[in-house]
């Protein structure tokens, strides 16, 4: 098993996980809450596991260069380019680790300067939303809303896997 820990002051960030072999297909959601009443997706990844994400996560967000391009920015969101007809997509890092929400609770806590809005939780969508619960440095997006997945995505130079 593995733990992943702030690489700025080595803080704990999760339980101890384990990785799986590639990121599970995001389920789908109907957008009803949950049985705790929660209204957010079925989680991307189980409790007690990981697994590396390699394509593009989040900000910043920059213009397709297909204008006729209507993918989502994150998954589930497609967003409307402001200064143009596309959209945008994702040109964050690659190979961030993707884990379950709950496997960081109370180690987390939210960036207070982030500017995005959401209904019923994090939507991600305006850069990394998480940061170290001991030191303060950003080192996660979290996505929690209605209509985004139901996961974190650490950035790779933020948190580092290890071996507990
Ligand atoms: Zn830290």
């Amino acid at each position: 098993m593995n733990v992943l820990l702030c690489t700025a002051c080595g803080h704990r960030l999760t339980e101890p996980l384990r990785r799986l072999p590639e990121l599970p297909e995001r389920p789908e959601y109907d957008g009803l809450p949950g049985p705790d009443g929660s209204r957010h997706a079925p989680p991307t990844v189980p409790r007690g596991t990981y697994a590396v994400d390699p394509e593009p996560s989040g900000a910043p967000f920059v213009p397709h260069p297909d204008p006729d391009w209507a993918g989502a920015g994150i998954p589930g969101l497609c967003m409307a380019d402001p200064d143009g007809d596309g959209f945008l997509m994702s040109a964050g890092p690659c190979d961030t680790l993707v884990t379950h929400p709950e496997d960081s609770a109370g180690r987390l806590s939210f960036n207070p300067e982030s500017t995005e809005v959401g209904c019923c939780g994090a939507t991600g969508d305006k850069g990394p939303n998480q940061l170290c619960g001991r030191c303060g440095t950003v080192v996660a997006t979290l996505f929690s809303d209605c209509y985004v997945p139901y996961e974190i995505h650490f950035l790779p130079d933020a948190a580092r896997v290890s071996p507990v």
